[in-house]
């Protein structure tokens, strides 16, 4: 009989964040296939489950696979952890459990931790469409590609990031995005948790204080239905679809500000010069 693979999610920080039924899996299966052995071993050991480890982690996918195909087929049960959270998601794991699938082994996931939901449920940000991008690329071409791409989502975003490279990621966001409501939540479950809001001028001005594990949650474009309709029509005539609604001079330079994703001494400066 074929043996099952199961993904199980363990803690990204407090280790208290396992599930009962990860525990049992753990302790039941064979073999556990860990991204970095050492560090599982931790986790092991603070459950007190004694089981053989073998790695699995970028730079052996392939062998490895191969390797936990076979003993999949023999019959043995294997569970595959990363560092931290769930499999899959910015860590090893898709190479084996497509492999899986392509020669009928079960593969059944263990839910629990994964750092991006959680930075999104409390961010306060919409959460009913969103877009998780992972890390942005660091070739300069592809980078500016997956930045428009965010720029045109019009759904909230969320992007893991390092720390040491948070300065240049935020700059690089406002240059293509604008200045956007971000979220930047930080330690999630850890003794330093945080939850940064503002907009990203406002995270830039403490970014290189920021250290430990990040998450960014970034608001839609909230401007880009009305970009859509207004795009076209010059301030003046922009002007005149909120002064037909009524509307006084103050509050139609902010809405204009908002709809153009520019500040609002940038439409007042424009209008008193005329
Ligand atoms: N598989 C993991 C998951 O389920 O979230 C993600 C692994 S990915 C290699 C590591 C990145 O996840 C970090 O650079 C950080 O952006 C994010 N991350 C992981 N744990 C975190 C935490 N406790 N707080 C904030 N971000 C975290």
């Amino acid at each position: 009989m074929l043996g099952k693979l199961y993904i199980v999610a363990t803690p990204i920080g407090n280790l208290e964040d396992i599930t009962l039924r990860a525990i049992r899996v753990l302790k039941g299966v064979d073999l556990i296939a860990a991204e970095d052995t050492r560090h599982t071993l931790k986790l092991l050991n603070h459950l007190e489950i004694s089981k053989p480890l073998i790695s699995y982690h970028r730079h052996n996918e392939d062998v490895k696979t191969d390797i936990l195909i076979h003993k999949l087929q023999e019959g043995q049960n294997i569970a595959l952890v990363s560092d931290a959270g769930t499999p899959g998601i910015c860590d090893p794991g898709e190479e084996v459990i497509k492999a899986c699938i392509e020669c009928g082994i079960s593969v059944i996931p263990i839910p629990g931790a994964c750092a991006m939901v959680n930075a999104l449920i409390v961010s306060g940000i919409d959460t009913k469409e969103f877009i998780f991008f992972g890390f942005l690329p660091l070739h300069k071409k592809l980078r500016k590609e997956k930045l428009i791409e965010i720029k045109n989502a019009n759904k909230t975003v969320i992007l893991y990031e390092a720390p040491h490279k948070l300065n240049t990621t935020l700059k690089d966001l406002k240059e293509i995005l604008g200045n956007r409501q971000v979220v930047l939540a930080r330690e999630i479950t850890k003794i330093h948790e945080e939850y940064i809001r503002g907009t990203i001028d406002e995270i830039l001005a403490k970014s290189e204080t920021l250290k430990g594990e990040m998450i960014l949650v970034i608001e839609k474009n909230e401007s880009m239905i009305e970009n859509n309709l207004f795009g076209d029509l010059s301030l003046e005539e922009h002007y005149l679809v909120y002064e037909n609604q009524g509307l006084e001079k103050k509050e139609i330079i902010k809405k204009i500000a908002k709809d153009r994703n520019v500040s609002k001494n940038e439409i007042y400066q424009y209008f008193i010069a005329k």
